[in-house]
């Protein structure tokens, strides 16, 4: 993977190999950073890089930074004008995956809330077919931590070790991604997205109080089942021996995008192939996020204006 040329630090761009943080910083000590990832995709045709729900995930950050208790002046527009400067500084015209994050910097202790560094970076990700994204996943025997200890609202890189746990354990059993199950049980999501899962053709998925991720993939596709499948999701609790009943299984996010699920715990879902809701939902996606489909423009920002290099 090509490396950018630049880094943001506080909106000021730095050669990759300068952007730095002391090891002592509480970021490093104590995971203290709260993060986004997102998507940019490429409109080839338009020549246009759109970013995918710029604001939603700047505003999810401010509200994971209040719950953090971390203190900052910069405000959400200037974030988005730091990030939308580093794709155009490293002239990104292909599909990028982006990252910005909070650090707390500096040498404080554990209740160090200041300063922060807002840190934007991007990796050029071209576009996989749905076919190469297929995985298979194991119920993870760690549980999925709790919004009374580590909030999983929260995109702390903190809550990404129970993550770990969950994905490593899969690895190392042959599997390819976990399902983490609440602590009461029920089915949470994946270490870095959620879940949504197609049983009698009713599309279903934990809600955003049962231990996820308020994902912004998610609320998008919630949306596109209605205005364009037609279909209605239903939000509830999901058991674990549901997955194994399920037709259909995806993770969503804007890493993972729409993942298929063909087994969990190596028993098929439904026939072990993507299935037809899923490809459906694919193909819309894929649409809108590129600007294919005129439709949800407030989703999209244009990175370059039009302008050529
Ligand atoms: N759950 C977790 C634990 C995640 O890390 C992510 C990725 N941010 C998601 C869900 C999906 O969220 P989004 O669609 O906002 O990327």
């Amino acid at each position: 993977m090509a490396r950018s040329k630049y880094i943001s630090m506080d909106g000021k761009l730095v050669p990759y190999e300068d952007a730095r943080i002391h090891v002592l910083s509480p970021a490093f000590k104590y995971g203290a950073n709260v993060f986004e990832g997102l998507r940019a995709y490429w409109n080839a045709d338009q020549g246009e890089l759109y970013v995918f729900r710029m604001r939603e995930h700047m505003v999810r950050l401010a509200q994971g930074m209040k719950i953090m208790r971390y203190k900052f002046d910069s405000s959400i527009e200037q974030w988005e004008t730091w990030l939308l400067d580093m794709i155009r500084g490293n002239d990104h015209r292909t599909d990028c995956h982006l990252r910005f994050t909070a650090f707390v910097t500096g040498e404080g202790f554990m209740d160090a809330a200041e300063p922060i560094v807002f840190v934007a970076s991007a990796e050029e990700r071209p576009a996989k077919p749905l076919e190469q994204k297929v995985v298979k996943a194991q119920v993870a025997a760690w549980r999925r931590i709790d919004d009374n200890s580590m909030p999983p609202r929260v995109k702390t890189g903190a809550n990404y070790s129970n993550a770990r746990l969950g994905l490593l354990q899969a690895r190392a059993d042959g599997y390819n991604e976990a399902i983490f199950l609440t602590q009461a049980g029920k089915v949470a999501e994946g270490g870095g997205a959620c879940l949504i899962m197609v049983r009698d053709g009713v599309p279903t998925t934990p809600m955003v109080t049962g231990g996820i991720l308020e994902s912004v993939t998610r609320a998008s596709l919630l949306s596109l089942f209605q205005s364009k499948l037609g279909t209605k999701v239903v939000e509830r609790d999901i058991d674990r021996t549901e997955l194994y009943a399920a037709d259909e299984l995806f993770f969503c996010g804007s890493a993972y995008e729409i993942t298929p699920v063909t087994s969990v715990d190596r028993l098929p879902v439904g026939t072990g192939e993507i299935g037809p809701v899923t490809k459906s939902l694919w193909k819309v996606f894929e649409d809108v996020v590129r600007g294919r489909d005129n439709s949800h423009p407030e989703w999209r920002v244009p990175v370059f204006g039009g302008r050529k290099s």
